[in-house]
């Protein structure tokens, strides 16, 4: 059971999950093989009657701020979104970051498919940053946009919007404490001038993603992809200024150890246990804001205990906005792993 919370959001943190379709090859084994007990599903419950917390055998509880069933397309999460993005336009700094195993759907929702039905969160979000911007050209605003995109693997920065040098360049975090900007050593931060520009820059990446790809096994899900959008604004009729920044994070797979073959294997367990590190500091961050939110002021967060945390850590205090979106499988066969994504998300919600 997984309900839509009606209290009120606390602070700038939302936690929403979304489950994605059976996919047609999983339909097809199903019918092929009915009695198979793999084909079982989740079923979701969005009722929020016998909300006791007790958790029974085959019966879970958890809340969140909103819940996307199979069926709901991108427009519908996006929907949930927009205001949330559009806020950097304010001066805000919005993370979103997309959380669950390899498979659950965490590209799908962030980048999505080629079609404008199935686009995803990164393409309408920098599409909406856009016309909001547009829209308040007419109040006398200007702004700047420009964009970056990287990946965290290992613990080491790529870009991937860089020229071939892709694993070769060392670069470095720098936060620049009175202009609270972060900016990363030797990265390509590309000036965007239009929503399409930005579609280009993904495609981009996702092409320099394939190709380490081919070097590395599934490498794209045991790497953070963080895909930055800054803004700067000014207002010559008022003399107003903003800073803010939109960050879409596709987090590495969540599965555990066992899951992704990784025991005995000396590299696949330092990814591994970089992946889980890394993970757990970006909850233990939320989890400490969201208690700061809560008024424990003296909260001190762990941002320096990933790269991960420590990049974004900017945009995770102060004047931020966080959702985290947990994508769950709908496979019986992955309820262990759906299990410890809700758990994590219970940590930080
Ligand atoms: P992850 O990034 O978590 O490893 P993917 O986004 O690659 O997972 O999703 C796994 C598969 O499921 C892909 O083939 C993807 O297209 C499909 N998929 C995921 N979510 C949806 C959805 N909401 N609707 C349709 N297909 C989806």
């Amino acid at each position: 059971k997984l309900h839509n919370q009606v209290q009120e959001l606390k602070g700038n943190i939302r936690v929403f999950c979304r489950v994605r379709p059976l996919l047609s090859e999983e339909a097809k084994a199903r019918m092929l093989f009915p009695d198979k007990m793999d084909h079982k599903e989740i079923v979701l419950s969005s009722s929020s009657e016998s909300a006791t917390g007790q958790e029974r055998k085959d019966d879970w509880m958890f809340s969140f701020d909103r819940v996307f069933e199979p069926h709901c397309s991108q427009a519908e999460v996006f929907e949930e979104i927009s205001q949330l993005a559009q806020s950097c336009t304010d001066g805000y700094n919005v993370c979103v970051f997309a959380y669950g195993q390899t498979g659950s759907g965490k590209s799908f929702t962030m980048e999505g498919g080629q079609t404008e039905a199935t686009a995803g969160m990164i393409p309408r979000a920098v599409e909406q940053v856009f016309r909001v911007a547009e829209q308040l050209r007419s109040k006398g605003w200007e702004y700047k946009m420009e964009g970056q995109f990287l990946e965290i693997y290992n613990e080491t920065i790529n870009d991937l919007l860089g020229k071939g040098e892709f694993d070769k360049k060392k670069h470095e975090i720098k936060h620049d404490a009175k202009t609270g900007r972060t900016t990363v050593t030797d990265v390509n931060v590309v000036p965007l001038a239009s929503s399409t520009q930005v579609r280009t820059l993904l495609a981009l990446a996702q092409s320099r993603r394939t190709v380490a790809a081919t070097l590395m096994n599934e490498r794209s899900s045991r790497s953070h992809s963080v895909f930055t959008l800054r803004i700067h604004g000014e207002n010559p009729l008022t003399g107003e200024v903003c800073e803010g920044s939109l960050n879409l994070v596709d987090l590495a797979g969540s599965e555990r150890l066992e899951k992704s073959g990784a025991a005995g294997d000396k590299e696949r367990l330092k990814e591994t246990q970089n992946i889980n590190r890394s993970l757990s500091a970006l909850g233990d961050v939320i989890a400490a804001l969201g208690e700061k939110g809560e008024g424990k002021n003296d909260k001190h967060i762990p941002y320096r205990n990933s790269k991960l945390t420590y990049l974004l850590q900017n945009s995770l205090s102060g004047n931020s906005k966080t959702l985290m979106v947990l994508n769950l499988s709908p496979l019986a066969t992955h309820l262990n792993e759906s299990l410890c994504s809700l758990r994590f998300a219970t940590k930080v919600n």
